[in-house]
């Protein structure tokens, strides 16, 4: 939801505080969290300032040794225990998502199920850390050593965690980084504090030692700073826009880092595709969360003997969507984030029209709430081909061949995923080697993820890969051990 300070807050109305030192702890300042839908108060939240980031940090290196001396064991039986609280409150976690995201609550649910899932499989892969041999006797003058490398938590892990899908993405980066045996500061978005709340919640009644995690809601810009440039946090793992990525890389330090950052994410359709098929997968692809969400189909690329039909499909699909309230179970899709969001993205929508793309239905927008469009003829140099949309926008762009395709998707900054509809192999292959992601998926949409994947992007979609068995070695180190035996 949107936030805004709040000033005379009843402090019988506070619900949520922040998680620091191993209490829950009230600040002076409150933040309200608001309904995207319509501006309703949801809860209001502590808001810390950045003396309580020193606070934090120091309770972390405590946390730290805590965490040291769990066996892996334990780790992992704490992991599950936090998903079988979540599916118990399953319900009220999907509910507060739709509250705070405004997104469909089937939507919310999804994004529950798969943050378990997430938890249950970072804690099978506590149990694998595994680390290897080194056969020193290969190299002349060390045939008497022995010796072999183990992974290490790397300490103290922070998390820095965006709106759009607030619980599974801070998953993503606690339960890894738990599994491994760190601890954990988490800073959601301030829009969105509520569900990462109740993750903590769980975490703690799991059984999780009470400073292993430390939860601040707070400003990105000062205390998410002085968090990022902390000594003693150890590792920033990230996921937002390449702008704050990019400055977190810059005021980091020597830190390792993982960044999963923005995306224009495409879907090419060649002539042989099933095109009624491309044009449904393509109507929830990119208009879920009302496109804002990282692999979002943003961009769709036609075989030119097929465009006019593809068209032709999706653009009824589309303007048959129902959108509004996020609660009610008719609507298929509801705000974005901010009205802020949604007049920049009717913006974008009116410059491509002035530079002869073809807008295929009316577009109306009303507070945060955008209907959703389809702009056909759009070309590289707009910025609804360039940047990244994040809101319920698809642009359409015709091809001759696939060599023109993977040209087409290659034309951005961004690389995290793409999906590729053909059965012709030389069309497949020519898309695997030559399109430039993290994730290729042929004849599905690339918003197609399971959580056990390795995720990420290259180019500025981000450094490094999440799904808990990556994000493990991302959060530990190599530990070398060498024995002279004389
Ligand atoms: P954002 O970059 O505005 O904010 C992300 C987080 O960074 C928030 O918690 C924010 O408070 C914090 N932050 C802001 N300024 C900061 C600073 N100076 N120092 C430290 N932290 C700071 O992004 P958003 O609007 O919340 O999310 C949308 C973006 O996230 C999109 O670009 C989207 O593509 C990206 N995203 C990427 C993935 C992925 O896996 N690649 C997934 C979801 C979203």
């Amino acid at each position: 939801g949107g936030a805004g300070r709040c000033r005379n807050c009843r402090p019988d109305l506070i619900m949520k505080k922040i998680w620091i030192e191993g209490r829950w702890t009230d600040t002076p300042e409150h933040l309200e969290v608001k309904s995207p839908y319509d501006g309703s108060l949801i809860d209001t939240v502590s808001y810390a300032d950045v003396t309580y980031v020193e606070r934090a940090a120091n309770s972390a290196r405590r946390g730290a040794e805590q965490m040291r001396r769990l066996s892996a064991a334990h780790r992992s039986e704490i992991l599950l225990n936090t998903a079988r609280i979540m599916q118990r409150r399953f319900d009220e976690f999907a509910l507060t998502l739709t509250k705070e995201v405004g997104k469909p609550l089937r939507e919310s649910q999804n994004e529950v199920d798969r943050a378990i899932q997430t938890i249950t499989i970072a804690a099978e892969e506590a149990k694998r850390i595994y680390g290897q041999t080194v056969p020193f006797d290969a190299t002349a003058g060390a045939e008497n050593k022995r010796g072999y490398y183990m992974r290490v938590p790397v300490g103290i892990v922070l998390a820095i965690t965006p709106f759009n899908a607030p619980l599974n993405l801070a998953a993503h980066k606690v339960a890894p980084a738990l599994a491994a045996g760190n601890a954990v500061i988490l800073k959601p978005a301030s829009a969105t504090p509520l569900a990462d709340t109740m993750l903590v919640e769980a975490l703690l009644e799991a059984g999780l030692p009470p400073e292993g995690i430390n939860l601040i809601i707070g400003s990105g810009s000062a205390v998410g700073d002085a968090l990022v440039a902390h000594p003693a946090v150890n590792m920033v793992t990230f996921t937002g826009s390449p702008e704050v990525g990019e400055h977190i890389m810059h005021i980091a330090g020597l830190k390792k880092l993982t960044m999963e950052l923005g995306s224009s994410s495409c879907v090419i359709a060649m002539d042989d595709a099933d095109i009624d098929a491309v044009a449904r997968k393509v109507r929830v692809a990119g208009y879920a969360n009302a496109g804002q969400v990282c692999i979002s189909v943003q961009r769709v690329i036609v075989h030119e003997k097929a465009y006019d039909k593809f068209i032709d499909k999706l653009v009824p699909m589309i303007g048959a969507m129902n959108i509004g309230d996020p609660l009610d179970e008719s609507v298929d899709m509801g705000p974005m984030i901010t009205e802020t969001e949604a007049r920049r993205v009717e913006q974008w929508i009116q410059e491509a029209v002035v530079a002869g793309a073809r807008c295929m239905m009316p577009v109306k927008r009303s507070g945060a709430l955008l209907s959703p469009t389809v702009l056909a003829d759009v070309t590289p140099g707009m910025k609804v081909w360039d940047k990244e949309v994040f809101g319920p926008l698809v642009a359409v762009a015709p091809c001759r061949d696939m060599e023109h395709a993977v040209e087409l998707a290659n034309s951005t900054t961004y690389g995290l995923q793409a999906g590729v509809f053909t059965n012709r192999l030389d069309d497949v292959w020519q898309a695997i080697e030559g399109i430039d992601v993290g994730g290729i998926m042929i004849n599905e949409a690339p918003s197609f993820r399971i959580d056990a994947m390795p995720y990420g992007g290259v180019k500025l979609s981000g450094i490094g890969r999440e799904g808990p068995r990556y994000a493990v070695e991302e959060m530990t180190d190599m530990k070398l051990v060498c024995f002279d035996i004389g």
